[in-house]
């Protein structure tokens, strides 16, 4: 049983700084985008200290960066299909902590839209 629902949240974990990428998931890309996996690589990727290969990211409104797959006005992943491994597995145990924290807010503020800001400004 799943206690969060992604559709009511604006996409908190796809505005993570540090989206990983196995070789795998740039292949997985590279396809799904009918790519070579080196144009996947130099378009999608960078290189980030401490981990070999990351998402690129772009503005959003919202949490500041995202990743460069989600659609900001829909609020989606635009590449649900070949999404890394990470977002596979993410949140993992039936629960998001960020959706808790959100829905928590949302009721004592008595406003649906509520919406917790982070700061990744650091980035
Ligand atoms: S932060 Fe949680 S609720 Fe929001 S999109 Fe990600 S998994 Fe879904
Ligand atoms: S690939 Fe899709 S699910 Fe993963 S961080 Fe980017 S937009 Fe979110």
């Amino acid at each position: 049983m799943v206690a969060y629902n992604c559709k009511k949240c604006p996409g908190y974990c796809c505005s993570y700084p540090v989206i990983t990428l196995t070789k795998r998931d740039v292949k997985r890309l590279a396809k799904g985008h009918e790519l070579t996996v080196d144009e996947a690589r130099k378009k999608f990727t960078r290189e980030a200290h401490g981990y070999k290969r990351v998402m690129k990211r772009k503005k959003d409104d919202i949490y500041g960066k995202i990743c460069r797959f989600f659609d900001t006005d829909k609020r989606r992943c635009t590449t649900y299909d070949s999404r890394p491994a990470v977002c596979r597995d993410f949140p993992g145990d039936g629960r998001c902590g960020y959706y808790d924290f959100l829905k928590f807010e949302r009721n004592a503020q008595e406003d649906k839209t509520y919406i917790a800001l982070t700061d990744h400004s650091e980035d």
